[in-house]
C-alpha cells in the first residue's frame, strides 16, 4: 500500500494525502451522501477530467441506488473573471429531471473559473429536483468567488497539487494520492 512505485511518483516533493487518507476519507462521504439521499433518485455527475477518479471510488461507496454521468466544459481562464464564458464540451447523456444531482469536482480554487456556478445554474434550469457540489479538494485561502460546497473531502492549503485526478500538463492525474511537485519538473517545461 502507500506510494505507486512508478516513475511519477519521483517527481513528487511531498505526499500531502496519502492513498489510506483518502480511502477512507471517500468512504466516510459515501456514508453521508447514502444518508442524506435516502429514498431520492440521485444521479452523480463529474466535471471531466480531473473528477473521474474521485467519482468512480465514491460512486462505490454509496449503498443506495444512484446513476452517474459526466460533463465536459472549457473555459477561457483569465478571460472568464470578465466575460463569464464557459462552454459546455460534452454534455449530460440523459435528463436530469426531477431528479437529484451532485455535482463531483475534483478541487474547488479561486472559483474564477465559475465552473461550478455554470453547471449549478445550467443544471437547476433543467428542472433538477436539486442541485448540490461535491468536491474532493477545497482551497479556501485562494477564494475570489463564492461557491457553494455542500461536502467536501479535503482543504488543501494554496500550494498546487497533482495526483488522484489533478494534473500538471496533463501528467500524474494515476498517481493515487495527493502531492505536491519538485520545483524543478517545473522548470523543465
Ligand atoms: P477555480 O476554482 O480557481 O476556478 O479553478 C478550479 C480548477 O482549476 C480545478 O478544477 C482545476 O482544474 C484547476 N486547479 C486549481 N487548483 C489546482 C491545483 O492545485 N492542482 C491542479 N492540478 N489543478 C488545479
Amino acid at each position: 500500500m502507500g506510494q505507486q512505485k512508478t516513475p511519477l511518483a519521483n517527481d513528487i516533493a511531498q505526499v500531502l494525502i496519502t492513498e489510506e487518507q483518502i480511502v477512507t476519507r471517500v468512504m466516510e462521504l459515501g456514508e453521508q451522501i447514502s444518508q442524506d439521499y435516502e429514498g431520492k433518485a440521485l444521479v452523480l455527475v463529474g466535471i471531466l477530467k480531473g473528477a473521474a477518479i474521485f467519482l468512480s471510488d465514491l460512486v462505490r461507496q454509496i449503498t443506495i441506488p444512484v446513476d452517474y454521468d459526466f460533463v465536459a466544459i472549457s473555459s477561457y481562464g483569465a478571460d472568464t473573471r470578465t466575460s463569464g464564458v464557459v462552454r459546455l464540451l460534452k454534455d449530460l447523456d440523459s435528463s436530469i429531471e426531477s431528479k437529484h444531482v451532485l455535482v463531483v469536482e475534483d478541487i474547488v480554487d479561486t472559483g474564477w473559473t465559475l465552473r461550478l456556478s455554470y453547471i449549478v445554474e445550467n443544471f437547476r434550469s433543467r428542472k433538477a429536483a436539486s442541485v448540490r457540489v461535491c468536491t474532493l479538494l477545497d482551497k479556501p485561502s485562494e477564494r475570489k468567488v463564492d461557491v457553494g460546497i455542500d461536502y467536501y473531502g479535503f482543504i488543501v492549503e494554496d500550494r498546487y497539487v497533482v495526483g488522484y485526478g489533478l494534473d500538471y500538463d496533463g501528467r500524474y492525474r494515476s498517481l493515487p494520492f495527493i502531492g505536491v511537485l519538485k520545483p524543478e519538473v517545473y522548470g523543465g517545461g
